[in-house]
């Protein structure tokens, strides 16, 4: 029988997680996590595919290289960590093969070259039909930055960076063939929260960090289950400019979903703003009992909200 992808990776993360870790962190978090000592190495991988992830007609390749490295780089910033290295590996159709991965790289090479992030290896395949795009990304921090989905406490402000469901309505706007408003722009060229990952991984206020890769809906529930705890969303607060469900339950926004101790909350929010003009607006709060509730002003809301899943 087929399994939804979460029950997918539940199981192999159980069969595999019964053999030896050898040092690393096991499945579960944004990245692994393997400790050097002082410091402490993060690594993780993300795969694009043509026509489920991109549509050559509507983004330039020079977007989807870009966009290649930014959601991989995301992942790295969302454990506070600072991104070094990546490896590339491209599997590439006919019609992709010259002009088109030239681009590609172009915007691949400018995303490195503004975050300082090397390419370090990959591989390079044919494709009989479809692009595939893999990268693994590399970043590293003073162990104690790293901030892991598991570490949200009862009582912390549940808080995100930016402004959510763009990226979605952007996907919507593509889909009715408007490629120029604002969030079509803003979809094609995702940007990760690379300097804020690393700012909040140094405050130690900040509990628990994910970036927000499937909605908001579906993302709150892997802090839920890897901190044994629950959280109150209250709709009406989040920094949204459409449609609340293109906020909730719409993917790749690549903004930082995390939790912080309640007294600290306001102090931390105007020092991020300040350093990096970026804003935290907190969302909710972190509660005992497991559950999910979304709130309107605070009453129970009726909307159902689930977030992104492939299958
Ligand atoms: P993210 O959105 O940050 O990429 P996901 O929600 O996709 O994370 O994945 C949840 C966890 O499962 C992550 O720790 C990820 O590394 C792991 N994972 C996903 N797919 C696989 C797989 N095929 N094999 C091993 N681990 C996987
Ligand atoms: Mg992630």
């Amino acid at each position: 029988m087929k399994k939804s992808e979460f029950s997918f990776i539940d199981d192999i993360a159980k069969t595999f997680g019964a053999l030896p870790h050898n040092g690393f962190e096991p499945i579960g978090d944004d990245c692994t996590v393997l400790d050097m000592g002082a410091d402490a190495l993060v690594i993780s991988t993300d795969m694009l595919v043509e026509d489920v992830h991109f549509l050559r007609g509507a983004s330039t390749a020079e977007e989807v290289g870009y966009k290649s490295l930014m959601v991989n780089l995301s992942d790295v910033a969302a454990m506070g960590a600072t991104p070094t290295a990546v490896l590339l590996s491209l599997s590439l159709s006919e019609a992709t093969q010259g002009e088109w991965v030239e681009g590609f790289m172009r915007g691949f090479y400018e995303g490195c070259k503004s975050y300082g992030v090397a390419l370090v290896g990959g591989d390079t395949t044919a494709s009989r039909d479809k692009v595939c795009i893999n990268v693994v990304a590399i970043g590293r921090a003073p162990k104690a930055n790293i901030k892991r989905r598991s570490a949200a406490k009862v009582g912390d402000v549940v808080c995100v960076t930016g402004r959510l469901g763009i990226s979605s309505k952007g996907l919507v706007d593509i889909m009715f063939g408007d490629l120029d408003t604002a969030a079509a722009k803003a979809h094609r060229r995702a940007q990760a929260r690379i300097v804020e990952g690393r700012w909040l991984g140094e405050c130690e206020a900040v509990h628990a960090m994910m970036d927000v890769s499937d909605g908001v809906a579906s993302d709150i529930k892997h802090i839920m289950e890897q901190s044994g705890v629950g959280a109150e969303i209250e709709l009406t607060k989040i920094p949204a400019d459409y449609d609340i469900r293109y906020a909730t339950t719409g993917g790749e926004d690549y903004e930082l979903l995390l939790t912080v101790a309640a007294e600290r909350f306001d102090e931390v929010a105007e020092a991020l703003y300040r350093d990096t003009g970026t804003t935290l607006t907190a969302i909710g709060v972190i509660t005992a009992d497991r559950e999910l509730r979304w709130l309107e002003n605070g009453v129970p809301s009726e909307l159902e909200l689930r977030g992104f899943t492939h299958f």
